[in-house]
């Protein structure tokens, strides 16, 4: 880059030119997309030991004018460097919220439970708590019905200001998850502080554990983490019987993965 006059820098490397020009138009597409309404969440069902749903993630998808579907890691961390996934998730957790109140009167889904995932960017704001309470009383749905998926990431920063968040975020009657468990910043000294409901053991540790010693002890060892703390586990990524199988004889609370279902549109959840 070159400085031209005081003020401006121009680039005049053709390739950071275009990086930054495709960056610039993806961002504005994605503003559109937020005023557009072209954003929708799929859903992905989560079964207890026998194989029952308690539950759905929700998972957002970006669907283009030519009806192309978009998944999230297109996207997602552009908005997070950009600040946008605060609109975003806060658009994120208002639909899932009404799509819980749109099953409050259908008999096989009014108690399932609907887990939201929430970028750290987003959790560091400071209204996010109240975000949070106001969707839930502008849709009057039972805060238990509200699991959010939190990172490790969010201890990174003021973590003491987080742990008063999780409390405050507990005190409105929602549950929290730890996702990507294992995979971040995990410190033993905070998880004790840490009042989260659930455990969620990332896939990564799941694709090979039936073959791989180690994989297979890190599940072993977060299995017995979230007992001795008295927090529920749930493993994502489950694709075969043999899988959940081996994860129920580990003692494994809860699964999630194409064996039971690809995320889809809420419409298509036939359980
Ligand atoms: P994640 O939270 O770890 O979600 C699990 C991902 O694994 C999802 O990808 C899901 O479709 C995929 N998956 C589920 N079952 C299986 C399986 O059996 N095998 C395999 N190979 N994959 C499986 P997806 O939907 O593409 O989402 C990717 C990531 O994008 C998510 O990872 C999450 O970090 C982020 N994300 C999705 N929706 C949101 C959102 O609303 N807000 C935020 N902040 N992030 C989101
Ligand atoms: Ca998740
Ligand atoms: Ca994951
Ligand atoms: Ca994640």
């Amino acid at each position: 880059a070159k400085s031209d006059g005081r003020n401006t820098i121009r680039f005049f490397d053709p390739y950071i030119q275009k990086v930054m020009e495709e960056k610039s138009s993806m961002l504005q597409q994605l503003r559109d997309a937020i005023d557009s309404k072209q954003f929708l969440l799929y859903y992905q069902p989560q079964v207890d030991q026998n194989a029952h749903v308690i539950g759905v993630e929700a998972l957002i998808r970006l669907k283009k004018a030519t009806g192309e579907l978009i998944p999230p890691g297109q996207f997602i961390p552009l908005c997070e460097e950009s600040g946008l996934i605060v609109p975003l998730g806060q658009w994120v957790l208002r639909e899932a919220m009404m799509q819980v109140k749109r099953w409050e009167k259908d008999a096989q889904k009014s108690q399932w439970r609907v887990s939201i995932n929430v970028s750290t960017k987003q959790f560091e704001r400071e209204d996010f708590v109240h975000v949070v309470e106001s969707v839930l009383n502008e849709t009057a749905i039972e805060p238990s019905l509200i699991r959010l998926e939190l990172t490790e990431s969010l201890l990174i920063g003021d973590s003491a200001k987080a742990l008063v968040k999780i409390q405050a975020l507990k005190a409105l009657g929602v549950s929290l998850s730890l996702d990507d468990f294992g995979t971040g910043y995990s410190s033993l000294q905070y998880l004790k502080h840490l009042n989260v409901d659930e455990l969620k053991i990332d896939q990564s540790f799941i694709r090979d554990f039936l073959t791989d010693r180690s994989d297979a002890l890190i599940v072993e060892t977060i299995i017995s983490i979230g007992k001795n703390f008295n927090m529920e586990v749930i493993a994502e990524g489950v694709e075969s019987e043999e899988q959940f199988e081996r994860l129920k004889a580990m003692g494994c609370h809860y699964f999630q993965g194409y064996f039971f279902g690809k995320p889809t549109p809420p419409e298509n959840l036939y359980m």
